[in-house]
């Protein structure tokens, strides 16, 4: 049985992709535009992990938490604007689990979603790693490994290459890839992403002209096989 996330967000487009990110990654996604929905669907749901922005109309975040605290022990992971030192420390006292800082890519908030819930359900710590034939990925460690050579990638392609791997078989428009990459935070356009990909493909295929891992599906976008 799939396990279900709760996201009170007010911000649709986030709640949106956020939602789709975790859906994609397995889980059943449920969502609240304020504290009060967000409460009572709690209530019913029973939601295994809640990701609550600490920024919402009438009832904030920090009132959700040590609301959802009074008869709860569901983990909870915050979203704070970037910066907001005493938010984190406060939100972390109130109970919070975890936090991630906005603006974030939905491939971190889900790898931090799975380590909170690893870490709650008791199961040994374990670096998450992704692992795809021949290429494996440590989200923790931010490393590669190519047939167990360990590759060097930037940030952005191992953002990039992080979605595709938790996306495989999956067709991703460039937009979609965008979005996973650099954090909601970009500025250009959908072809940089080719720019990216071509490079990504440089480094993890054998024939970067003939790619058998990143592939295009034209006039869409990408899939990672
Ligand atoms: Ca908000």
């Amino acid at each position: 049985m799939p396990q279900t996330i709760l996201i009170i967000e007010d911000e649709a487009r986030i709640a949106h992709w956020v939602r789709e990110y975790f859906e994609q990654a397995g889980f059943r996604a449920l969502t609240a535009a304020d504290g009060s929905t967000g409460l009572s669907i709690a209530q019913t749901e029973n939601p295994d992990l809640v990701i609550l922005d600490l920024m919402l109309p009438s009832m904030d975040g920090m009132e959700v938490c040590r609301n959802l605290r009074q008869d709860s022990d569901v983990p909870i992971i915050m979203l704070t604007a970037r910066g907001k030192e005493p938010d984190r420390i406060l939100g972390l006292e109130l109970g919070a689990d975890d936090y991630v800082v906005k603006p974030f890519s939905p491939g971190e908030l889900v790898a931090r979603a799975r380590a909170v819930l690893r870490r709650v359900n008791g199961e040994a710590s374990q670096d998450e790693t992704i692992t795809s034939g021949n290429i494996q990925l440590d989200l923790a460690s931010h490393s590669c490994t190519v047939d167990e050579q360990p590759i060097e990638l930037s940030r952005t392609q191992f953002a990039i290459l992080a979605s595709f791997m938790q996306n495989a078989g999956r067709v991703l428009s460039r937009y979609q890839i965008l979005e996973s990459a650099f954090e909601g935070d970009y500025s250009g356009y959908e072809r940089t992403i080719d720019v990216h990909i071509r490079r990504l493909r440089k480094k993890i295929e054998k024939n970067p002209a003939n790619p058998e891992h990143i592939l295009t599906v034209f006039g869409v976008g990408y899939k990672f096989e």
